[in-house]
């Protein structure tokens, strides 16, 4: 039976993850490089090391039953190490080696016939192109939050920002003129049983979310077509845990993946609140083994607004907090950072709708006003 979890990562996923773990009696030790990180004040233990130090998760696994990630920014060849020594990780490091490197991520999400944009590693940017501008350059691994994400729209931009990188792995694809950028959290456990959260929309501003809805307005054929898509990825990975699969619409109505995060995901805040089982929760009962129970609403409509950054600071934003928190049915989360920096994620807030406060239009003047609040 598992009762410890260990979580690589020590951000506010799994300072989100802490409150699940209390509920179903599990305890939780993360390993994070910062005593001030945001689950530090209410793991079980900690592991005070960088996510990548396998020698630190080699410590971690001698206080736990099973290994769950908040952060993919791990050495894996290490961590195969661990594994071969006994130490159980949820999902298995077999499911996570294909999607640590957005290449070898879009090889593998072809590969088992799931549609990518068209894309290509980047060796020599003076080399001719099968690609108009602009295009899209990505770091193929580390990015985060639109870091190592580039627009590039002209070849003496892509040269320049090549030569910027200097000898980080790139690669390069096509520029989907969306319609709409969607995203779906599915969970998978160890018996095959597969549970898909209804998809919604996510809102980004120069590449960095700023806002989810939930339900997103898309037709019954676009919402099965993500659901089957998940299941299909998560059988396929025999995935052991929470993934976010972040897509796009295109105008002709075709879905193409973005990008799969083999962990919880920021357009999956909104279950906290507005699900029976949160994202976080459903993590840990699928690495504990447990049935996963639904994915279903427990209201019409939420929308998520991502309280980030806009100075540096040390501050806490109390008064601000406050007038978030007295807007109807709005929960605010403030994940404890003591450093403000632009664009770094504070907090977010989640309101939730039913009946006919449930519309599109509605959810987005909220999470204006939300925006003009926080942002003035
Ligand atoms: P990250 O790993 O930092 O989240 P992503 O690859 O998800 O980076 O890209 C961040 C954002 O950049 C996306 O949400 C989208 O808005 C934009 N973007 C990424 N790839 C493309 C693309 N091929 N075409 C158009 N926009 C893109």
């Amino acid at each position: 039976m598992i009762q410890r979890v260990g979580v690589i990562g020590g951000g506010q996923l799994a300072w989100m993850m802490a409150g699940a773990a209390k509920q179903l009696d599990l305890e939780l030790i993360v390993q994070t490089p910062h005593a001030d990180d945001p689950a530090v004040g209410v793991a079980t233990e900690v592991i005070l090391a960088p996510v990548g130090d396998a020698q630190a998760t080699g410590r971690l696994a001698q206080k736990c039953d099973v290994i769950t990630f908040e952060n993919e920014f791990v050495d894996l060849e290490a961590l195969f190490y661990l594994k071969n020594q006994g130490v159980r990780f949820a999902p298995s490091l077999e499911s996570l080696k294909p999607l640590l490197d957005k290449y070898h991520q879009r090889e593998y999400l072809a590969s088992i016939g799931l549609p990518v944009p068209l894309f290509t590693a980047l060796v020599d940017p003076t080399e001719p192109l099968d690609f108009t501008f602009p295009l899209v350059l990505k770091a193929r691994r580390h990015g985060y939050d639109g870091q190592g994400t580039f627009i590039i729209k002209s070849s003496d931009e892509l040269i320049n920002t090549y030569n910027q990188l200097k000898s980080v792995p790139l690669l390069i694809e096509e520029f989907i003129p969306y319609t709409q950028e969607l995203a779906v959290i599915a969970a998978r456990n160890d018996s095959g049983e597969v549970v898909v959260y209804p998809v919604v929309e996510t809102q980004q501003k120069n590449q960095v979310c700023h806002r989810v809805i939930v339900p997103a307005q898309v037709s019954l054929k676009i919402q099965s077509q993500v659901e089957d898509l998940s299941r299909h990825l998560l059988n396929e990975l025999q995935a052991v845990g929470v993934f976010g699969i972040e897509l796009f619409l295109t105008p002709d109505e075709t879905i193409l993946v973005n990008e799969i995060a083999p962990r919880t995901h920021n357009s999956g805040h909104y279950t906290l609140d507005a699900c029976k089982i949160s994202q976080f929760e459903m993590q840990l009962r699928s690495v504990a083994g447990l049935p996963l129970g639904t994915a279903n609403l427990n209201c019409d409509a939420a929308v998520m607004v991502n309280l980030l950054g806009y100075e540096e600071a040390h501050h806490d934003y109390a008064e601000k907090r406050k007038t978030l928190a007295s807007i109807p049915n709005a929960y605010v989360h403030w994940y404890g950072k003591t450093e403000s920096r632009p664009g770094r994620k504070l907090g977010h807030v989640t309101v939730k709708a039913t009946g006919n406060q449930a519309n599109y239009s509605k959810l987005l003047k909220i999470a204006d006003t939300i925006e003009n609040l926080w942002y003035s």
